[in-house]
């Protein structure tokens, strides 16, 4: 969910992982392999472990106008448009993002106490932007890295863990720029970071 003029703590990628590594073992996920079966993870163990409510809303109700899903951060909600949901049964890349991202919220922003106004046309930086941290949690959390390593192409690394492939780019070209990808490994990272420059992404 779009949260412009919205700031928390900052976090660097490598927080970031941590902060997925973490969640994925409180989540009794495998450490390894695909992600699958997102829809299950929802019911199953983010409502039951982490106590964040499912609702699955119209794509009419108000709550969602303009976003497919939305976590109410004081109701310890998440709504997800039903149309999304129906896309998570079909593995649509999008749609696993989608939910992803909420995921990232729940797990990297319940302290509302993180949040503070700022004008708005101040916005936050990279990395205090939470729509930032919570789009690279959602790719992170679906992606194996030892598994990634095997892949020099973003597009088919993409279509393996079911990810949407301008958000694999923008993950590649961000592990590249931090220096976190082995040189030579992935070389389509350096297309990809630059691509990402020139789209006006500041790393
Ligand atoms: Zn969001």
């Amino acid at each position: 969910m779009s949260k412009i003029g919205v700031v928390v703590a900052g976090r660097t990628i490598s927080e970031i992982h941590q902060a997925v590594v973490a969640s994925r073992k409180e989540l009794f996920m495998p450490e390894s392999g695909r992600l699958t079966n997102l829809e299950w993870l929802l019911e199953n163990r983010v409502q039951l472990i982490l106590g964040v409510q499912l609702d699955i809303v119209d794509d009419r109700d108000s709550s969602v106008a303009g976003v497919h899903a939305a976590y109410n951060y004081a109701e310890k909600v998440v709504r997800i448009r039903e149309s999304v949901m129906r896309k998570i049964r079909i593995d649509e890349p999008e749609a696993r993002f989608t939910v992803c991202h909420e995921i990232g919220h729940i797990c990297l922003h319940s302290n509302p106490d993180f949040f503070r106004q700022v004008l708005p046309n101040h916005l936050p930086k990279k990395i205090c932007d939470p729509e930032w941290q919570a789009d690279f949690f959602a790719v992170d959390f679906q992606v194996d890295r030892e598994l990634l390593k095997q892949y020099d192409d973003p597009i088919k690394a993409a279509h393996y863990f079911q990810v949407p492939i301008w958000e694999m780019q923008l993950y590649f070209a961000q592990l590249k720029a931090q220096g976190v990808l082995a040189s030579g490994a992935m070389t389509q990272a350096d297309k990809c970071y630059e691509a990402a420059i020139q789209e006006g992404f500041e790393f």
